[in-house]
Parts: C-alpha cells; structure tokens; sequence
C-alpha cells in the first residue's frame, strides 16, 4: 500500500461491478466475471488497453438482487475502490467468462455517472490520500491510542496463528512495516468477516470511524479462535492454517447474514463431502487420493474454475459403488422358466447360457468367459442380455459402443482437459449404483479407430479377467474393481471384431428365426407387448396368423424380428384411433351397442368388402369389436405390400440364376444376372464385387471354357470357345450393396451355362458354393441362414455342397420339410439339379466337317 501515496487515480474510471465480494484497498480479490457489462469492460478495456492507466478500474460493490444485473443499471454503491487488474484469465467452459484478479489501491467516491453502456464510466474522486495521513500530525495524535490498540490486537491474533506457514510470518512483518493506516482494510480482508461488515468497512471514509469498526471484528475473531483453539486440540499441523483463516462462525454465536450463510453453506458442504469420503467404503488409494484433494478444495477460491472439477471428482468418487453389491439369487430352474418365458426358440443360446449360469451357480468365480453374441440385428441379443440379469437379480445396464473410436470412451479423459469425465464403464457403475451389474457390450463389432486412440486396445483390459480388478480409468487415476461385473458384448458379424478381444470372448452365434418361429414370437410376445404399449385388449383388436404370415413374408425381410415388431407397433395405433374414436361415439345416447367378439368378428369376416376400415372411418361410426386385421386391413393400414414374390418372374428368361448369400443381417436371395454380346472376350463385373468375388468369376468361366464341348456350349456364333468374339457381362443386382466371398462360385457357374445353353434355370431353386478350377464344390459358412433365407422366399430347392451336410441338423424341422436339399459335390451335380430335365453330357452327334 505504500505505492499509493504515488499513485493519482485517474479521474475517470470504468467501473466493475462485482456480486461475489468486496474489495477493500491492499487486499487482493479474484473475482468471476460473466455479466455482459462486466464482460465488455474486460474485452474493451483491460484486454485491449496497453499503458497501465488503462489497468486501473473501479470496482463497486454490486449490492442489488445479481439477477435484475442484465439491462438496466442498478443504483450504484456510492463509494468503491480503485483497483489495478494484475491478472486476467478467460475460460469457455461451463459458460464464457473471465476470471479477473485485482488489486485494491484506494478508495474513491463516485461523482457523475458519465455513460452507462456498454460498461459504466463514471468521475470519480480519489478519497485515500496517503500523504495526507502521514502529515497530519494531530490526527495522527487524536488517532494514536485507537492505532496503538488496534496494532496490539492485530499482533495478537496473528501470534495465534501457526508462524510456521510462511504467509503468516509475512503477514508478522508487515504489521511493523506498513503505516499504520492501511492495517484496518488489510487485516478487514483477511480476517472472517461477511461481505455486510466489508462494506461497512469501505464506508468508512473517516480513518478514526475504520480503526473504531475493525477492532470489534479483530477480537470477534481472536475469541473465535481461542475458542477453537480449545475445542480442536491442534490434530494435524496443515490443518491449522484452514482453521485460523476460517473459523466457524457458529461458535462465535453471532449472527450471519445471508451471503455469509450461503459462504457457509458451500463450506459446510465441503466438510460434509469430507465426511462422506471419510464414511465411505473406496479403496485405501482413493481415500488417500480424496483426502489430499478435499485439503486442496479448502484452500481453494470458489471461483477458480478448478474448484468445480475438483468437486465434481470428489463427489463422483463419493458415489461409486465401491463396495456396494446386489445379491446374486441363481436358481437353475427359475432362470429356465424366466428365459424360455422370454424368449421363444433360440435353444442353443438359452442352453450355454444356462450352462454358463449352472457352472455360476456351483463356482462363484467370475474368471469365466465373457459371452459374445452374434447375430443378425433384432434376434434378441439385447433382450437376453437383460434376460439375463433378471435371472440373477442383477442391475442392468446397456453400454452402446457403435461408433465410438476414441479410447476415452471407454476409459475416460484425464482430469487435467477442459470438460474431461469418467469413461462409460466407470459412469455405468454410477448410473446402477451396484458394482456387480450386467453390463451388454452393444455392438463390439462396430468399434471404430481414429487418432485418438483405439477403444478396442481399452476394452481388453476392461474384459480381461486377469486385468480388471485393478481397471484404472483415466479420470479417477485410481483403479477399480471391476471383476465383479459380467460383461456380454454382441456383434452382428465377427468379421470386424479385433482378434485379440475376439480372443476373450466366448462367440455364441444366434441365427435368424424361420417364419414360424416368427410368428409364434409375434403371437408369444411381441403382439400382447404391442398392445399393452397401446392400451388395447384381445376384445379390441385380433391379429390372425395368416395376417402375421402376410406381414412378415410381404411387408417385411429381415433375420429378426424388428421390423415386423414395428409393423405391429403401426396396426395397432391405427387401431388405438379407431377404438378411441368409438368410445367418443359410444357416450352418445343414440349410439347402436357393441357387438360381442365372436360375432362380430364373423361379421367382418364375412363382409368382405376390401376398405372395411377407412369406410367405417369415413362414415365416423366406431367399429365393431374386435377390429379384425386381415390383408385388406392390412393394406389399408401398412399400404401396398413391400415384397412380392418375384422369383419366378425373373428366371424367365436364360441368364438368371439364384444365389444364396450371408450378410451381417441375416441370409439373403441373390439374383446373378448375365449377358452376352459381341465382343472381345471380355468380362465386365457390376455390383459393388470384392475381390474373391471377382476371382470366383473368373473360375467359373475358365471351368465353362474348357468345358463347353462337354455341355455343348457354345457363343452366338456356334463356337466352342465361348469368348471368341463374345464379351460377357455379369451383374449381381443390388448394385449399392458391397458383396464378397468365395459362395457364389456355383451361382455364376449356372447363370452362365443357362446363358451360353439358352435354358432357364429352374425357377424354385437356389444355391450356394465354392468352385475350383477342377468343378469341385467346396463347403461354405452360413448355411442355417442362407436356407432361411431361401425359405423366406418361397424356394423349394436348395443346392448346397455335399461336405456342408453337417449343418442342416441346425435347421428347423419345419423348414426341412418345406424344402428338398441337394447335395452337391462337383459342379456336373449342380447343373444337373439346376436345369429341368438335368443337364446331363450329352454324346454329341457327330458332324464331318470336311477339310476340304
Ligand atoms: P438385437 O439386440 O439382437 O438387435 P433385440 O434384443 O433388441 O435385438 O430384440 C428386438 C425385439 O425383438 C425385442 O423387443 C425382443 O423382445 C424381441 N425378440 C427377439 N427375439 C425374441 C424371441 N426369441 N422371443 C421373444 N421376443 C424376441
């Protein structure tokens, strides 16, 4: 302070207006500034400015309600200090605003406002004048006894602190060193005292009215601690500067103020965080962790954006489930009954999941795979998973890893980033508030990689029995048991999963359902599921098998059961409409009863009239009930069908063939489509086609070639050598779509034997191989799904290769039995079955052709 005997503030000073505290001369604040006036001011003056007038601002005490700060004005305190910006510290995040450290030089008297926005600028006079004390001898007289004692308690309070702490020496020697006069503002500020008793404090212009209000809050604060000093037998020596510097208030008996109890609160609110650490049940090294920031907390200014990340680690520490744990009820069984109540078919993943729950049950050690299901979207992957967990009363919860490429996902940010938080694994484990949840790794096979670090690499740990009871996410930096939970990923392919998280799991494949499997599910679970989302009953509305066949063979083609699920979802809202509209009409008086279920249904049944519904809706009369769903219905409500059986229109011409193919989302029918016209000998390939593809392409002509005199095959020209003047065109339709693997090496072998043959292939058959050059048919994957696939479609016959045999024993019997399987060991049985009639070698008729 003594710089300010030199120090002429200028005459007019923009003025900061500060809700968090008050300034008093000598002392140093930080203070958040986010107001827009306030923001302008730091933008428009200290950032801007360049010369050290420009650093000089008047900070006022903003004594109005903070919230009514935004447009006008508010009646401005009439004295303030003038104060120099040291430090200026701007910050995005959780909302722009600037972190401002000023220091108090002395205090002034506003005299005019002279503009108000964008900041206020006002004149101002200058009312410390340092030189002025010193000088006056008589005051200084009239003064000495009340300086003298205020001096004496001033040194006593700061003997009472621990000299140890190098602020408090400091403070020591510049209670000798510093006139006299600045002591009142300086000790005011560091003392206890609230934001009322600092503004009375600033008031007092006069220095004698300022020595006579300090020394009451001087001894306040040395009772205080004597106080405390009593109570708290000094514990730990770090402690004690926190204690001096904040005393409880409470103990002093004398009342607080509003802002100080809010001061309190936010202190008590730190002792209580303390508390709860101390109380909780986390590993000695968090606790060690928690406790040396808890200590840093305290002494750490609200303001400091710091302050808020701190906190917020604390409290997430406080909340993790350390210790917290649901107890495991497994019963054999009941878990049998429970999934076969949930989920109809799939046996052999309710099977190993059974085993997997039974060998649980008589080893509770967790150290056993994790379970990975594969299989097409919407087969119930998800919905066992939470099967699962209900067996054995477990929380549950979904972590959907699709798309993420950032291992910080997985393992969280370090603290030290703006915005930095816990990955998904640790926020679960606070989500369910257990730490032996289920948690569903969805979509393993979707991980993605960037720059920032492979999530794959992260979940290794995470998955590693051996590993995760120490798993260490970034943001706590201490570790975490995790060996208490089970983890079941899912993935629609296993193509994409990395080999080494591949490695730990346990790969159950889950197929796509036939259409009866389909329906039953429908029947089973998802219509009453539908209908009591919808608030409707069986006497309201009935869906007929044969309606749930027509959905899913023509509205819908998938492996699950999704979309038919969403298909359900639709027929009922536009039910729900009708049976509201019907209750609306049945209040009034003249409205005709409703029929009961059975004849009414008899009577839509027989009125077969295709528009039943929308001509009820146009003539406003409720429907009978039950609302009957059939095609017309159907149509009515899903619009024309979405798939038509389409199969036989387009073998009819040479050239056509139908392969069966495996995709992420079940099997698929897969038309190969050829031409031929006159050329030179090339192939042009269209369809999006990976490699393999291609190759087999090339395989089933050079098989052809050197095979057309056998077949009588020959090009437009009658000559054996099919390329001769010949370029062929292969396409696989459903050109957007990527397609690869060796399978469709049989397909493309028969497309083009009908093609250079000039005969249809049989219209009801489908096939899927691969070749070699010798004509070999050699075993392919995804035979339980590709047969489906053809089922689906309407397909009578399936060619497969004789070594995949094995995997029919998966198929549904049904399905076998709609079916007539061939088993193909060299491409001549494949021809034979292809064609009608077969395609056997003929004895060709021999024909001189004369040399001559
Ligand atoms: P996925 O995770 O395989 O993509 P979901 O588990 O989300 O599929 O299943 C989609 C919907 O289908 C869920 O409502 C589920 O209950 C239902 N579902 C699927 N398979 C069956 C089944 N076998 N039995 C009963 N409901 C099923």
């Amino acid at each position: 302070m003594a710089a300010g005997s030199a120090i002429q503030i200028p005459s007019r000073l923009p003025l900061l207006l500060t809700h968090e505290g008050v300034l008093l001369p000598g002392s140093t604040m930080r203070t958040s500034v986010d107001s827009p006036r306030n923001m302008q001011l730091v933008r428009s003056r200290l950032l801007k400015g360049t010369s050290l007038r420009s650093t000089i601002i008047g900070v006022i005490p903003n004594t109005s309600d903070p919230t009514s700060d935004c447009d006008d004005l508010p009646s401005l305190h009439r004295i303030g200090t003038a104060a120099l910006a040291v430090q200026v510290v701007g910050s995005n995040w959780p909302k722009p605003h600037y972190t401002l450290l000023v220091t108090g030089l002395c205090r002034f008297q506003i005299l005019q406002l002279l503009k108000e926005k964008p900041y206020p600028v006002a004149e101002v006079e200058q009312l410390d004048r340092l030189e002025q004390f010193t000088n006056q001898h008589k005051s200084e007289e009239e003064l000495g006894e009340l300086s003298e004692q205020f001096y004496k308690y001033a040194v006593q309070l700061v003997e009472m602190l621990d000299m140890s702490v190098p602020a408090v020496a400091k403070l020591r020697r510049l209670l000798d060193n510093l006139p006299r006069e600045a002591l009142p503002d300086i000790l005011t500020s560091i003392i206890r005292t609230s934001n009322q008793e600092k503004l009375q404090i600033l008031d007092a212009v006069r220095l004698e009215e300022r020595f006579k209000m300090t020394i009451p809050l001087l001894v306040r604060q040395i009772e205080g601690l004597k106080l405390l000093q009593k109570t708290r037998k000094p514990k730990q020596d770090d402690d004690k500067r926190v204690v001096a510097i904040r005393p409880n208030r409470r103990i002093n008996h004398i009342p607080s103020t509003t802002e100080d109890e809010e001061e309190e609160e936010d202190h008590d609110d730190v002792v209580m965080l303390e508390k709860k650490i101390r109380t909780s049940s986390m590993s000695e090294q968090a606790l060690k962790v928690c406790l040396k920031e808890i200590k840093r907390l305290k002494k750490m200014p609200q303001s400091m954006p710091e302050y808020a990340l701190t906190r917020n680690y604390l409290e997430l520490m406080v909340e993790l489930p350390w210790n917290k744990s649901t107890k495991d009820r497994l019963e054999i069984r009941a878990a049998r009954i429970l999934l076969d109540n949930d989920h109809y078919a799939m046996e052999k993943l309710k099977k190993r999941v059974l085993e997997y729950l039974a060998v649980r049950q008589l080893k509770n050690n967790l150290k056993g795979p994790i379970l990975c299901f594969v299989g097409p979207p919407g087969v119930g992957k998800t919905s066992v998973g939470r099967s699962i967990a209900k067996t054995l009363g477990r929380e549950f919860h979904r972590i959907a890893l699709g798309g993420v490429c950032d291992q910080s996902d997985i393992r969280g940010h370090r603290r030290t980033y703006v915005g930095s938080m816990p990955g998904r694994i640790i926020n679960g484990l606070k989500t369910v508030g257990v730490n032996n949840p289920v948690f569903l790794l969805d979509e393993v096979d979707k991980l993605g990689k960037s720059l920032q670090g492979d999530p794959a690499a992260a979940l290794l740990e995470v998955l590693d029995p051996e590993q995760n009871h120490s798993f260490t996410d970034h943001y706590l930096n201490v570790a975490f048991d995790l060996s208490q939970v089970l983890f079941i990923a899912t993935a629609n392919t296993t193509a994409t999963i990395p080999p080494a998280l591949l490695d730990r799991m346990e790969i159950i494949q889950v197929p796509g359902y036939t259409q009866e499997e389909k329906i039953e599910i429908a029947h089973r679970h998802l219509i009453p599921k539908q209908l009591e989302q919808h608030g409707l009953t069986p006497q309201q509305i009935q869906i007929p098998q044969v309606t749930t066949l027509d959905i899913i063979t023509r509205y819908t083609r998938e492996a699950g059961v999704r979309s038919l699920d969403r298909k359900l979802g639709a027929i009922c809202r536009a039910v729900a409409v009708k049976v509201a509209e019907g209750q609306h009409k049945e209040t009034k008086p003249d409205r005709a009863e409703v029929g009961d279920g059975e004849d009414c249904r008899e009577h839509v049944t027989e009125d077969t009239k295709p528009e039943s519904i929308s001509e009820t809706a146009d003539l406003a009369l409720p429907p009978e009930m039950p609302i009957l769903i059939d095609f017309h219905a159907l149509k009515d409500i899903l619009g024309p069908p979405m798939y038509e059986m389409e199969v036989s229109e387009r073998l009819s011409q040479p050239g056509v063939a139908i392969g069966l193919a495996w995709t992420p989302l079940g099997g698929e029918i897969m038309f190969v489509e050829a031409s031929r016209m006159e050329g030179e000998g090339q192939l042009t390939l269209t369809g999006q086609l990976g490699d393999v593809m291609k190759e087999s392409a090339h395989l089933a002509i050079s098989w052809l070639r050197s095979n057309a005199k056998r077949y009588q095959l020959t090009n437009a020209s009658g000559s054996f050598d099919l390329l001769d003047n010949t370029d062929i065109h292969l396409h696989f339709p459903a050109g957007a779509v990527t397609k690869d693997g060796p399978s469709a090496g049989v397909t493309i072998v028969t497309c083009l034997a009908s093609l250079f043959s000039g005969r249809l292939v049989c219209s009801d058959v489908a096939m899927t191989g691969e070749i070699t050059l010798r004509g070999l048919v050699l075993p392919v994957g995804g035979i339980k799904d590709k047969v489906l696939a053809a089922h689906r479609a309407g397909l009578k016959r399936v060619i497969i290769p004789q070594r995949n045999e094995k995997d029919l024993e998966e198929i549904a019997v049904n399905v076998r039995q709609d079916l007539r399987f061939v088993l193909a060991s060299c491409l001549d049985e494949v021809l034979n079955a292809a064609f009608d009639g077969g395609f056997a070698v003929k004895p060709r008729v021999e024909r001189l052709n004369s040399k001559l």
